[in-house]
């Protein structure tokens, strides 16, 4: 674990570093209140600051309060290390944010112990936050397949409709629809179908591009966001995963389950302000035109300006 060593006596960080490297941690050293506070913010920062008192441009105490006073990210543990030894002393340091105050001379075994204290502190916060974020993508996740649910993907789409606006890009927006999937379950089962829903989501992830986001919309029904996708982007993205599909059975048990897909695409223009269920409004028409000539297929919807100005003429 880092530990930053914040002293403007040279002979005071000299002996931390070797007494800290001794048991083991990675030391970082500043100099002044100013270097101290720049390391605890950079990426990756030591979550453990011994601070000394008294040092030029930030007090340990301003560092204290400095650090007090970000509310994101990681715990940064601060112990004050000082000749300031007056009840009063303690309790304004602990005051402004330290978690421990030791008094210099310091007592080598009890400074040992509160640091392994604070490790203890700050490992506990780390896993905490952890499983935080854990939970936090779960939320996003569709249980089957893994892929975005249908409110992140949903979520996405209005974030990059935006985005692609303020850029001045396309987006491409996929609609997948599985083909006689009904018959899928009717045949081999429920469990079968799951398995070909979670084949046919893997095989799309891994067909699309890295910026590209997959969502399940529905039961078998998928929703691909693709930023700066015109329209023969998006034609070619579709047919990629098409192909992905359809190139191979999907392995089941014994079992070798063909599997196909529609797609209905359509991309919004920079210049069109389109709202997000317009778009998947126009996929959705797309799909149908698909589904209705034959399946297996991609229907491109393009969007006019007329086709936004009127009310939907197919209904
Ligand atoms: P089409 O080619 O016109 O799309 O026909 P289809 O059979 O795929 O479409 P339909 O909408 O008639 O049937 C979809 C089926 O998908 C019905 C539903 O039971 C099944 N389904 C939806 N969600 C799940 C799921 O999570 N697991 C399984 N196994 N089946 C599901
Ligand atoms: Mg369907
Ligand atoms: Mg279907």
């Amino acid at each position: 674990m880092k530990v930053l060593i914040a002293d403007d006596s040279l002979i005071m960080r000299r002996l931390l570093q070797s007494t800290l490297e001794s048991w083991g941690y990675e030391v970082q050293m500043a100099n002044d209140g100013a270097e101290a506070w720049a390391i605890l913010q950079s990426p990756g920062a030591p979550q453990i600051a011994i601070l000394d008192w008294i040092m030029p441009v930030h007090t340990g105490l301003d560092i204290c309060r400095l650090v007090r006073g970000q509310e994101e990210g990681a715990y940064t543990y601060l112990l004050l290390l000082t000749s300031k030894n007056q009840r009063e002393d303690i309790v304004e340091g602990l005051g402004a944010g330290a978690d421990d105050y030791v008094v210099k001379p310091f007592d080598k075994h009890e400074l040992e112990v509160r640091l392994r204290a604070g490790r203890r502190i700050v490992e506990l916060q780390n896993a905490l936050l952890e499983s935080q974020e854990a939970l936090r993508v779960q939320a996003l996740r569709d249980v089957l397949t893994g892929c975005w649910n249908r409110r992140a993907i949903l979520d996405i789409l209005k974030r990059e409709l935006c985005r692609a606006r303020r850029e001045d890009r396309h987006l491409g927006v996929l609609l997948c629809d599985l083909d006689h999937f009904k018959q899928v379950n009717d045949r081999w089962g429920h469990a079968a179908g799951d398995a070909v829903l979670r084949v046919a989501a893997e095989r799309m992830a891994t067909a699309i591009r890295p910026y590209d986001a997959l969502g399940r919309y529905g039961g078998e029904e998928f929703l691909i966001v693709m930023p700066g996708c015109d329209e023969s982007g998006a034609r070619a993205l579709a047919n990629r995963l098409g192909q992905a599909l359809r190139e191979e059975p999907v392995l089941f048990e014994d079992t070798e389950i063909p599997v196909t897909a529609s797609f209905g695409a359509c991309t919004a223009p920079p210049t069109l302000q389109i709202p997000p269920d317009e778009l998947l409004r126009f996929a959705d028409e797309g799909l149908y035109e698909a589904k209705r000539t034959g399946r297996d297929r991609t229907v491109y919807h393009a969007i006019e300006q007329v086709s936004l100005n009127t009310e939907s003429a197919s209904g």
